[in-house]
């Protein structure tokens, strides 16, 4: 069965030249497809004679260190404006924060019930041993699952080397690796070796039946707390006073850990009378946050602390800026604590 694909690029490693010396920085699409004559000739595309394609750029294209949730919400309404008519979507997006941007955007799109694969390289498309050609096709698969029989992924995902990981699951791991993403607490949703097979039993499908829309509204009054060797939470105190952030990741010690300190107390008293939010996570890659499991973790447990459990870093910075953006005080702790799509076991 023929399969309509989008495809929107937005910059990243896998269009960069270094030109005139000043590092690596984002062409347009029309410089890629006029390097690569597979592409521009058709045939590249042509391998996939059954899929139609749409592509767009994103304006202006960028390094992916500078994607703001502005951009997050252009992404989403491009998604958006051609829902109805693309069974799948791709995002060429750079690496840096590609694992932000696939949390973010799981959270934006309510009700989705098609595949978004965001993919980029490490090596740009113009180099010969380029990763993104590769990283491309395999995206192509899963976007345009319909063509070659394959298990529809609705859901937000990284396609990256052979691997397609949930989006809100993923972490950078590697500037040089062609094995560049990981998902250290959650098996991969498909593997793409000689055989493409999907892990059906893992997938997240939509529970309503209403229509795909969006809730792309982002908090920037939020901090990224992590607590080192002696350190003492007064100088977030005061942040919390000012009134200034309404959220706080913090990134505890292993299970949830944190050095002996009178000052946690305040911070969270402070917290309740400010209607901060604190989302505890750990800043170990792999497992997840235990409160009270050790009498170093004791201060958070049966507080207004949200336990992070297993979520990434990524995803619990863009989960807090994403439920303070879009909902009333009232509901926020709720919400937060939620499982809402996959991100936390
Ligand atoms: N700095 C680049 C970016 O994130 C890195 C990459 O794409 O691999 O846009």
């Amino acid at each position: 069965m023929k399969s309509k694909v989008y495809i929107l690029y937005t910059g990243g490693t896998f269009g960069m030249k270094n030109t005139g010396g000043n590092g690596l920085q984002p062409s347009t699409w029309e410089e890629i497809i006029d390097y690569l004559p597979a592409i521009k000739n058709q045939t590249f595309f042509h391998y996939f004679s059954e899929i139609n394609f749409t592509f767009e750029t994103l304006e202006p294209v960028i390094d992916s260190s500078d994607i703001t949730p502005q951009i997050w919400e252009g992404i989403a309404h491009k998604v958006q404006e051609n829902y109805k008519s693309h069974d799948g979507f791709i995002i060429l997006h750079g690496t840096d924060t590609l694992a932000y941007t696939a949390s973010a955007l799981s959270f934006i799109f309510q009700n989705l019930t098609k595949p978004v694969v965001l993919t980029g390289a490490q090596l740009p498309i113009f180099h010969p041993r380029t990763d993104g050609i590769v990283n491309l096709s395999n995206a192509i698969y899963i976007a345009g699952y319909k063509s070659f029989d394959l298990a529809c992924i609705p859901e937000v995902c990284i396609c990256f080397n052979d691997d397609v990981l949930r989006g809100n699951r993923a972490v950078k791991t590697s500037t040089n690796d062609f094995e560049g993403f990981s998902s250290p607490n959650f098996e991969n949703l498909a593997n793409l070796e000689q055989q493409i097979l999907v892990n059906k039993h893992l997938l997240c499908h939509s529970s309503t039946q209403e229509e795909f829309s969006l809730k792309t509204k982002f908090s920037d009054s939020v901090v990224n707390v992590t607590v080192f060797p002696g350190y003492n939470p007064r100088h977030l105190i005061e942040l919390v006073k000012s009134k200034k952030i309404e959220g706080i990741v913090l990134k505890t010690f292993g299970a949830g850990n944190l050095p002996t300190s009178k000052s946690w107390h305040e911070l969270i008293s402070e917290c309740e009378s400010t209607n901060t939010l604190i989302l505890a996570t750990t800043q170990c890659p792999n497992g997840k946050i235990e409160l009270g499991q050790y009498e170093s973790s004791m201060v958070l447990k049966n507080t207004i602390v949200i336990d992070g459990k297993d979520i990434t870093s990524e995803a619990a910075l863009t989960k807090l800026m994403w439920v303070i953006g879009n909902f009333n005080i009232p509901e926020r702790r709720s919400i937060l604590s939620q499982n809402l799509r996959g991100e936390i076991t």
